[in-house]
């Protein structure tokens, strides 16, 4: 079932082809096509360099993955994208904002999933959305999201006693409440059985096909094939190489 949100989207909320003279925070890249453009972004923890310096750009309605090993900087580069880190150095231009100075703009019209384990325990999957419903204006129904989700039947029960994947399934819908034109996913499928990552799959072409641009994180090249129209594979800060999957 395609993604109906309740209000109409406003028209303020479809990316402008120019920016508005003087608006703080305008955008640097001019291309309509392009909702994300990371420039030189950095991150250092004390002596770490983190992430070091990264420039690339995701296009509109574009799947893009991130693919590296344990500790190669895509958590710390998607945070930072997100707003819930500051980066040191660089750029990031989402959506034609600035996404650092207009942070608040910028994250009414993304959808950023938290790890499952994030989740309150002792919410139900019902109060749980209905928890991260409240924090928007623009709201994808209730029904809706548990259908997507297959989370009907466990529409009373406590996140503590959910599956791993049924939980993997919460957190994205968890993204998705707001009906957002970008969703950020962070490995979500890490710890799902091969059915239930194929399941997962699914759910991830459904949001491409509606129109939305994703940025997952993955351990897994298969999955990144399986996902993704370009990759950029990261190690220890750096971009090794970025192309699609099959010229990778
Ligand atoms: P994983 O696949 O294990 O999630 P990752 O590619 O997402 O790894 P990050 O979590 O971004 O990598 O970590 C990049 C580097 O920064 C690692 O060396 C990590 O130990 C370090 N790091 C991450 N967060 C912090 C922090 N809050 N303080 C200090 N160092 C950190």
């Amino acid at each position: 079932m395609p993604f109906a949100a309740e209000t109409p989207r406003p028209a303020t909320q479809v990316a402008p082809r120019t920016p508005p003279a003087g608006e703080a925070g305008a955008p640097a890249s001019p291309r309509a096509d392009v909702v994300l453009a990371v420039e030189a972004l950095t991150k250092r923890y004390g002596s770490l360099v983190a992430v070091d310096g990264i420039s690339f750009e995701v296009r509109r309605g574009e799947t893009f993955g991130i693919l590296g090993p344990n500790g190669a900087g895509k958590t710390t580069t998607l945070e930072m994208i997100e707003g819930l880190r500051k980066p040191d150095a660089g750029r990031i231009t989402l959506l034609s904002l600035d996404a650092v100075r207009r942070r608040r703009a910028v994250q009414d019209r993304i959808g950023v999933q938290l790890q499952s384990q994030a989740l309150w325990p002792e919410l139900t999957v019902e109060e749980t959305l209905k928890t991260f419903r409240a924090l928007f204006k623009k709201r994808v129904s209730l029904e809706t999201l548990l259908e997507r989700f297959a989370l009907t039947e466990k529409r009373r029960s406590l996140v503590c006693d959910l599956s791993g994947g049924q939980k993997q399934r919460l957190s994205v819908a968890t993204a998705l409440v707001n009906d957002p034109e970008v969703v950020f996913l962070d490995e979500p499928t890490t710890g799902l059985d091969p059915q239930a990552r194929r399941s997962f799959w699914d759910l991830i072409h459904d949001m491409s096909r509606e129109g939305k641009t994703v940025i997952v994180t993955t351990h897994y090249m298969e999955e990144a094939e399986a996902l993704c129209e370009r990759v950029a594979i990261m190690d220890r800060g750096r971009i090794m190489a970025m192309d699609s999957p099959r010229e990778l």
